[in-house]
């Protein structure tokens, strides 16, 4: 019995195959599943069936069923795609569709935008290599052996002596020890770091910059940049100069902002502080001088380094730094 509507099955599938359009298919529809098909008459029959097989042949029989709907169902999806007539599927009426265009990533935007304000204050834009020696990267940046920068933890390692870069600093030493003063640089590109989070991701971007020249003050940090602020976000934006410590600036100093969202009265993105910290920056320290042969007599400078992420979250008010890592097309075409 079992052979039975396995056969009619495999006749049905033959049929379906063969079927050239919709009326042929549902002839076969009808001829296999209507009230008098071959399918519907086997299922009447179980009863007459022994008993002990009449579970087994309901279950099939109910199975090929709904396997036979299905395939159906989708040779004629299959038929009415590959028959339509080419009139049908163009309708010259319709609108032309544009060709969507392509941008920039607005990290390239926020890094093109801070370099093109730089460089209209004089600032070349240079470039180091990512994958950086441990000299460059630590050494001559008067970072010791034993600071914690140079933890596992924070760096990654190639080698003993090969790293990625954990910041675009070592660029300094790179063009120091090429270019005599005036020395006036501005460093964009890609950082490495073990970190990760809704503030922190492996690989970001920063932007260096240095200038050293005779008779340059912490005045002239203050001035240049407040001044980039002033461009980058609006001319009443207010900063705040805070100590603190790298090891490559003496004296040092965090700068924040005035809170461009809230202008100070407290906000979740600024942890109710009214301020935001967008840069490290100081007075360039005299044993990196020695390192690269400068004078330290005749010659002082200034040195900063900014998240192009974190300018860039502030800039269009973004709070999870990986929306800019994670490709979603939705979110790129905003900028
Ligand atoms: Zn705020």
């Amino acid at each position: 019995m079992e052979n039975t509507i396995e056969r009619i099955y495999a006749d049905a599938q033959a049929a379906l195959a063969e079927a050239a359009d919709a009326d042929g298919v549902n002839d076969i529809s009808i001829q296999y599943l209507g009230r008098k098909g071959y399918i519907t008459q086997f299922l009447r029959s179980i009863s007459s069936l022994p008993a002990e097989e009449r579970p087994q042949a309901g279950k099939r029989a109910n199975e090929i069923k709904g396997l036979l709907e299905t395939e159906i169902k989708v040779t004629l999806e299959r038929l009415a795609r590959t028959t339509r007539k080419p009139a049908d599927r163009i309708d010259v009426s319709l609108p032309g569709r544009a060709p969507e265009k392509g941008s920039l990533h607005p990290i390239t935007q926020i890094t093109n935008r801070i370099c093109s304000i730089f460089a209209q204050m004089g600032f070349d834009v240079v470039e180091g290599p990512e994958v950086e020696t441990d000299y460059y990267n630590f050494e001559a940046l008067n970072i010791p052996k034993n600071h914690p920068a140079r933890d596992m933890q924070d760096t990654f390692y190639v080698s003993d002596s090969v790293v990625l870069r954990t910041h675009t600093s070592p660029t300094q030493p790179r063009v120091m020890e090429k270019r005599q003063p005036p020395v006036r640089i501005i460093a964009p590109g890609k950082v490495y770091r073990c970190d990760s989070d809704l503030t922190h991701t492996p690989m970001f971007h920063q932007v260096e910059g240095l200038l050293v020249d005779h008779k340059v003050s912490f005045a002239d940090l203050k001035g240049t940049l407040t001044a980039f602020v002033h461009q980058m976000f609006d001319d009443q934006t207010t900063l705040r100069f805070r100590p603190s410590f790298f090891p490559f600036t003496e004296p040092s100093a965090e700068v924040d902002i005035r809170c461009v969202i809230c202008r100070g009265k407290g906000c979740r993105v600024c942890s109710q502080t009214g301020w935001l910290e967008v840069l490290g920056s100081g007075m360039v320290h005299p044993a990196v001088f020695e390192n690269v042969g400068y004078d330290t007599s005749r010659y002082t400078g200034f040195a900063f380094g900014m998240g192009v992420e974190r300018i860039a979250m502030l800039k269009y008010g973004i709070d999870d730094i990986r929306r800019y890592f994670d490709n979603d097309y939705r979110f790129l075409c905003q900028f």
